[in-house]
């Protein structure tokens, strides 16, 4: 539950190849619902495709993820049919500014040039992100999505890909002429397929901690390196739509994600950073750990590999939905 945003909960629909006895065959399947798969599909539905996006959830991303788009990304969902919502929802921001301790050592702005049609940058939570795809998505009624409907057995043929789905009803099979694989860092379907994904574990730990506060913060990147607030480790600030921040706490490897995820330890630290008697509330924390990987190929015959479950990167520098 947040305090600023309810979750939607998208219908699940029977799907008829479990009535009709046969096979469905499609053009394009589409595998996973999160930023890659949905304008994967929007795009191809666009160009006159027909389209089937299945996903096992029924929701958009749940809790702290992705951030910040890019201009350049911005301009993809413009020609999605979505960039202004993003935008108006969004928070725009151009200027990054680098602490050392309490000085600022440098900076940098993504849009100097005026005129620019998007700004460098908008910060949104990943959730609107996604709930804005869905809703355009929906619009195209050469799309079809399939919530709670989860792909467990892919074989790859010659000239199509079949393709086995669990549902809440009972399972089926399907078969595709293109399978776009964009189910996520974990990509249970590259496991299937028994596909390697080259690459390295960052042996650190971040605490993220989303809070709802009003704070007359200038709309800026702010990144410390060792502040007073929090020796010896990083410290970032973005803010969010509906007044929420975005803080993350480098902790080092040794931290006990538990631990550092109560309450009683998350509330010092932003004390710490904004002072005793700025009101905030905790919207969300969580700790992660990042991976920087990469499959060799992306492309398995008929089967390609998108977003996250091809290539994983640092959350830092947002680039994981970025360059999905
Ligand atoms: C802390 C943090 C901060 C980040 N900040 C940024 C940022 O600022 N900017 C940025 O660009 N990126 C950021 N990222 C990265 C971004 O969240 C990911 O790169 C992005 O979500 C990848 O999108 P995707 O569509 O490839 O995969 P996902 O978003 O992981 O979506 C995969 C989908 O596949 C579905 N699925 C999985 N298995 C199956 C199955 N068997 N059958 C059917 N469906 C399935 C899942 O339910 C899910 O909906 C951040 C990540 C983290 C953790």
């Amino acid at each position: 539950m947040l305090s600023t945003y309810q979750y939607p909960k998208f219908d699940y629909v029977r799907p008829p190849e479990l009535d009709e006895g046969r096979d469905g065959h499609y053009p394009v399947v589409i595998v996973g619902a999160g930023p890659v798969g949905l304008c994967t599909a929007i795009d191809l539905a666009r160009q006159g495709r027909q389209v089937l996006l299945l996903d096992n959830d029924d929701t958009v991303s749940i809790g702290s993820r992705g951030v910040c788009y890019a201009k350049r990304t911005l301009e993809v969902l413009d020609r999605l049919g979505c960039g202004e919502e993003m935008v108006q929802k969004g928070v725009s921001w151009n200027v990054g500014r680098t602490f050392f301790r309490e000085d600022e050592v440098f900076n940098f702005n993504l849009c100097p040039e005026p005129d620019h049609h998007r700004p460098g940058m908008i910060n949104l939570q990943q959730y609107y992100l996604e709930d804005y795809l869905v809703q355009r998505a929906r619009k195209l009624p050469n799309l079809e999505m399939r919530f709670r409907n989860s792909v467990i057995a892919v074989t790859p043929g010659e000239d199509q890909a079949s393709l086995r789905v669990e549902t809440p009803d009972g399972t089926y099979t399907l078969t595709t002429d293109w399978l776009v694989v964009a189910d996520g860092a974990r990509s249970p379907i590259r496991t299937m397929l028994g596909l390697d994904i080259d690459g390295k574990i960052f042996m650190d730990r971040f605490l993220i901690a989303d809070v709802v506060m009003k704070a007359d913060f200038p709309t800026e990147r702010w990144f410390w390196f060792d502040p007073p607030f929090h020796p010896n480790q990083s410290v970032l600030l973005h803010r969010q739509a509906d007044n929420v921040f975005r803080i993350d706490f480098q902790l080092g490897w040794q931290a006990d994600p538990e631990h550092e995820k109560k309450p009683e330890n998350v509330i010092p630290r932003i004390q710490a950073m904004i002072g005793d008697d700025r009101e905030f509330e905790l919207e969300w924390v969580s700790v992660y750990t990042f991976q920087c990987r990469r499959m060799n190929r992306f492309n398995h015959g008929r089967v390609l590999f998108v977003g996250d479950s091809a290539h994983q990167v640092s959350p830092f520098g947002a680039r994981g939905a970025n360059s999905g």
